[in-house]
């Protein structure tokens, strides 16, 4: 199988190889083969992405909202109907499983531009503010040249979140997707071309941990947008505050998932194995601490071991495939790692553990893992595990629960799940994070602000929410009088 795009990265609107970069081998997560092999960029492909982006964007930023909008709304367009080629290049840069990418990869990408496009003329609007007969307006200005960097999980996702909200407001982006997946993104910038973006406004260049600072302190960038780690996100905004860059960290998570006994239990068995087992459990807001009200834990963990049990581990291109590998072999080591902490740390494994032995080859596969009578202090329920690894903790009442969902540094999301209405709403009040669901788990559509509090991050992707994050202000006062001055 091999996945070799034209070069290593798109810049201009058109792809340029630098071979003078490190080598970056593509592996395709469900066999260990290697299926490209591309380059990081060298400080000159840096500079030529970012001159290129500060060109082009003072012309596109002078077009109209509803122009730029046009040309989003094309690529999205482009998008559904490549649906399928896209979701397959999508399940070979991340092992994820066609049956997902089919419906949530380039879809979601998809429906950013289509959103984003669809909602400039209104969105982008300023204010008229009345002060007697003088006034003032408002009128939302691009920032310039923003830095998306991606993380592995979502790589086509992420390069739209991101490219959508800040191409319509009228900045340049430079992307850097993670060094595991960097097939999607040269996809997307392709398409932007043939959906008639011009040149310079979408820029695609490869690296790693060090290719990204080169972005960040790079004094051309107006602001960073990075989806990744807790660390990585530390480092990042510490070095973007050095010349006070707009920042935007969409980072990790060890989000609750609460269930009360009068919950409909097959619906918060489905969200949980949701909420830890959807794209082989990385995902950033998943409810990796189940907590179980204590008088239906064990009608919770025997249906849940069957269903989990039931699930289809296999060749991620199998669309009856409902589990694939991890990202890469360092992944899989670390969830391993875990599981084996878990196991220490005195959990009982439910189901689960390994790595399932019926599935040939050098794939990076882990069996979807249940953990119960998991406790607090224990690093499975503290630490962010980011593979299919589900603790299940047990509470007796609201308050209780309350507390212990919110002690953690991480604050990205919640659920819960209870059929008194009342409950639900209280306890999403009180729980610390920025995304919550009722009865339901997981569900980000475009129209939705996304992103964490706490260590989880802040700035806020998709809905209007997002233009906030990829624009600023400019004030106008207008004195209509002549200037009475003191002196
Ligand atoms: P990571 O932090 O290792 O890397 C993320 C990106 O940052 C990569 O592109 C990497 O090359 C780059 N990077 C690393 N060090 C850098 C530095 N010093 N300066 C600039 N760039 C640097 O994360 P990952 O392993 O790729 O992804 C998994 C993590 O991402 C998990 O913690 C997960 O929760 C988080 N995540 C968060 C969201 C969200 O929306 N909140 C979504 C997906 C993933």
């Amino acid at each position: 199988m091999k996945a070799q795009p034209i070069a290593s990265h798109f810049i201009d609107g058109e792809y340029v190889e630098d071979t003078d970069g490190t080598v970056i081998e593509s592996l395709y997560p469900a066999t260990g083969e290697v299926i490209a092999r591309l380059h990081a960029a060298t400080p000159a492909i840096v500079e030529r992405a970012i001159a290129a982006a500060k060109r082009a964007q003072p012309e596109w930023a002078a077009m109209s909202p509803t122009a730029r909008g046009r040309i989003l709304k094309r690529a999205a367009d482009i998008m559904r109907e490549r649906n399928r080629e896209l979701s397959e290049l999508e399940t070979l840069d991340t092992g994820k499983p066609i049956q997902e990418t089919i419906v949530a990869d380039p879809t979601s990408g998809a429906d950013s531009f289509e959103f984003f496009g669809g909602i400039a003329a209104a969105g982008l609007n300023g204010s008229y503010i009345p002060l007697g007969q003088d006034f003032a307006y408002t009128k939302r200005v691009p920032l310039g040249v923003c830095v998306g960097i991606g993380a592995w999980n979502y790589p086509q996702q992420i390069a739209c979140w991101k490219g959508a909200p800040a191409l319509i407001c009228g900045n340049a982006m430079v992307f850097k997707p993670s060094e595991n997946t960097p097939l999607g993104a040269l996809k997307i910038a392709e398409i932007l071309i043939e959906a008639g973006l011009p040149k310079g406004l979408y820029n695609v260049i490869q690296g790693d941990r060090t290719t990204g600072p080169l972005l960040v302190n790079h004094p051309d960038v107006a602001k960073v947008s990075l989806t990744g780690s807790v660390p990585t996100g530390r480092k990042v905004a510490a070095a973007a505050a050095g010349s006070l860059k707009h920042v935007t960290m969409e980072l990790g998570g060890k989000s609750p998932l609460i269930v009360f006994d009068d919950a409909d239990i097959d619906s918060a068995i489905g969200g949980a194995m949701l909420g830890n087992f959807y794209s082989t459990g990385q995902v950033c807001s998943n409810g990796t601490r189940v907590f179980v009200q204590r008088s239906i834990k064990e009608t919770f963990l025997s249906r849940l071991k069957a269903r989990t049990e039931n699930m289809v581990i296999g060749d991620p291109m199998d669309e009856a495939t409902q589990i694939g590998p991890m990202v890469s072999f360092d992944q899989r080591q670390k969830v391993m790692s875990y599981i084996e902490k878990g196991k220490v740390e005195g959990a009982t494994l439910v189901t689960g553990g390994g790595i399932p032995n019926h599935v040939t080859g050098e794939g990076y596969y882990v069996q979807p893992t249940v953990f119960a009578d998991v406790t607090d202090e224990m690093a499975i329920a503290r630490e962010e595990i980011f593979g299919p690894v589900m603790c299940v903790l047990d509470f007796d009442d609201e308050a209780e629960v309350i507390a212990r969902a919110n002690g953690t540094e991480f604050g990205l999301s919640g659920g819960v799940f209870t059929s008194d209405l009342t409950r639900g709403h209280r306890v999403a009040d009180q729980l610390e994070a920025g995304t919550l669901w009722i009865n339901t788990y997981n569900l980000c559509p475009v129209e939705i602000p996304f992103g964490g509090s706490k260590q989880s991050g802040f700035g806020r992707e998709n809905s209007l929410a997002a233009l906030e994050h990829y624009s600023e202000l400019k004030t106008v006062y207008v004195g209509m009088g002549k200037v009475e001055a003191p002196y």
